[in-house]
């Protein structure tokens, strides 16, 4: 509530996204094959001060104490426990979003930008406006890099350290559950590092170690495309994961990174989650019941989602929503409708692909609508549901996630 009342109070920023054509990476597969997307404390026992009751007595002769002998009794020389302190409450997070393509169009060569201040979908600044929040900024490569698609994403790593060093004082690298905790407390933005393809392995399983070395915490085996790992959703539905994914997604769940399966067809979704033991994300997918399109979900994986315990990002993405290039704030609800209907209320989240798409819904213009976004949601909904897509769900999901066994 406090919150939602937040939004409305802030004045909204307005840097609209440029209007000239950008490599967007979430568009349907290849028409063109240049055209690429771009607990509460534990009461002490005997906590109300009485002394402890005496012992059994001993078999004697002695008569038994009476009552007010009892109440005489010497007091326990032990000190008495010290309540466990109150746990934290938990951090308050502007919005915790788990798909934004920011780091690959900003460094496009007709962009050319930095992170802090620009004139795309998110930057710092713009996230700057909300309290503490999380953003999940991806490592993907376009068709161009494929060839060298592992040192591309280095350099990206490499362009994305520079930016957050620049600004250390107001966002930080999150690599885990505490990192995000710690950060949001100090009021700073928590980034969180994701790969988008496994063609940045190249091949090599090693290379998985070495981008959880460099801070990367969820990975998707397969953009579009096929790759090492498997086919992408472009090469229809029935073949999946290859032993190479397979063993990238056991190794994922051995360091601790998430494993995204928004990219995977239908064949790899199974083959994922059948493969992995710890809770997963569609980081940005919709609901396939209400826009038939392969990028969406089918109830029964939301349905194995939300068993795993796992999460599912909302794509503002008009495709997905409409299969067309505009879709109105009723599409978008629409989705949320079916979403809570089938019982993932509490497994669904935004991602909402920010810096990946060419067009947005109406009234969405970048990271500064979530605000009114927010409003939306409590409106259709209630202020409660909307303080969980917005940011409850995917703290919850980080918890559990982060509380599995590696
Ligand atoms: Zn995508």
């Amino acid at each position: 509530m406090k919150r939602i009342l937040s939004f409305l109070l802030i004045t909204p920023l307005l840097f609209m996204a440029g209007c000239t054509p950008f490599v967007v990476n979430d568009i349907e597969p290849p028409p063109d094959p240049g055209q690429k997307e771009p607990a509460g404390p534990t009461e002490p026992d005997n906590s109300s001060g009485e002394s402890p009751p005496p012992e059994e007595p001993e078999p004697s002769s002695e008569p038994e104490p009476s009552q007010s002998q009892d109440e005489t009794v010497e007091p326990s020389t032990e000190p008495e426990p010290e309540p466990e302190p109150e746990p934290d409450p938990p951090p308050s997070f502007g919005f915790i979003d788990a798909h934004a393509d920011t780091i690959s169009r900003a460094m496009l060569p007709n962009r050319n930008q930095g992170l802090y201040k620009n004139n795309i979908d998110v930057d710092f600044v713009r996230l700057q406006e909300y309290d503490a929040p999380v953003q999940v900024f991806v490592l993907w490569c376009s068709d161009r890099y494929v060839s060298t698609a592992f040192s591309r994403t280095n350099l990206m790593i490499d362009f994305f350290e520079r930016e957050v060093e620049k600004h250390k004082d107001i966002i930080e690298l999150a690599l885990d559950l505490e990192d995000i905790e710690r950060i949001a407390r100090a009021g700073k933005i928590s980034a969180i590092l994701s790969i988008e393809g496994g063609e940045a392995l190249m091949g090599k399983i090693e290379n998985l170690d070495h981008f959880y070395n460099r801070g990367v915490r969820i990975f998707a085996p397969t953009w579009n495309r096929e790759n090492e790992l498997g086919y992408g959703q472009a090469q229809g539905s029935s073949r999946g994961l290859k032993p190479f994914g397979i063993e990238c997604i056991k190794r994922m769940d051995e360091l601790g990174i998430i494993m995204d399966v928004s990219h995977l067809n239908e064949a790899g979704f199974w083959d994922a989650h059948n493969n992995s033991t710890r809770p997963y994300m569609a980081s940005h997918s919709n609901a396939y019941a209400v826009t038939p399109h392969a990028r969406n979900l089918k109830d029964d994986q939301i349905k194995a989602i939300i068993d795993r315990g796992g999460i599912i990002g909302f794509n503002m993405y008009p495709l997905l929503l409409t299969q067309t290039d505009k879709a109105s704030m009723d599409d978008v609800l629409a989705h949320f409708r079916h979403f809570i209907k089938i019982g993932a209320g509490n497994h669904l989240g935004l991602g909402c692909d920010f810096d990946g798409i060419p067009t947005m819904p109406a009234g969405i213009k970048g990271v500064e609508s979530l605000k009114s976004f927010a409003v939306t949601l409590a409106g259709e909904f209630d202020e409660d549901t909307s303080f969980k897509i917005m940011e409850s769900n995917f703290y919850e999901f980080f918890m559990r996630y982060f509380s599995q066994p590696q």
